[in-house]
């Protein structure tokens, strides 16, 4: 299985919590003002690589505790992302996933797309919204902008609505 990359960072401590490994994925159709990561929107730039090349670069240093993804729209390619996203969680990592999406859109998605409905069921905590420059706010944890959420996937999937997430290990705010 194929998958449009942007690039991998393999430990990042910016988006999420701890130590992460980061993909970022290629092709964005949002077009966000003042977008952080403009490169990642083209569908046709990056590069092609394969999800087992991917799963291969899983970290193996104990350190890393995490896998966000990030972009570009990470629900442009959920199918694939999944399958990454299910070996992480096999390893024991924790999934972060942004998304220009909101998850209610999401939700009513995933109803008829099974590969969304898998990258949801795989991600700890969703990112979601678009970036929007005129709530721009740097002083948030793991966000650009205040319209942006931090939800606790399975509880929201339980419950059939947004919940925040919260760690008190963590100000998210
Ligand atoms: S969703 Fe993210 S990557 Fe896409 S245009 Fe907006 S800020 Fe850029």
């Amino acid at each position: 299985m194929q998958i449009r990359l942007a690039g991998i960072v393999k430990e990042s401590v910016v988006d999420g919590p701890g130590i992460r490994m980061v993909v970022f994925v290629q092709g964005c159709p949002h077009h966000c003002p003042g977008c952080h990561n403009e490169n990642t929107q083209d569908p046709s730039g990056g590069y092609l690589t394969t999800v087992q090349e991917v799963i291969d670069q899983l970290p193996s240093n104990p350190l890393v505790t995490g896998l966000t993804f990030s972009g570009g729209e990470p629900f442009l390619q959920a199918g694939a992302l999944a399958v990454i996203g299910k070996a992480a969680k096999q390893r024991s990592l924790s999934v972060f996933t942004y998304t220009g999406f909101v998850f209610e859109t999401l939700l009513e998605q995933s109803r008829n797309y099974p590969d969304i409905a898998a990258l949801l069921a795989i991600t700890d905590v969703l990112i979601d919204g678009p970036f929007l420059l005129e709530q721009r706010d740097i002083s948030l944890a793991f966000r650009g902008s205040g319209n942006q959420r931090l939800l606790d996937v399975p509880a929201s999937l339980r419950q059939g609505k947004a919940v925040e997430w919260t760690d008190p290990a963590w100000s998210t705010d």
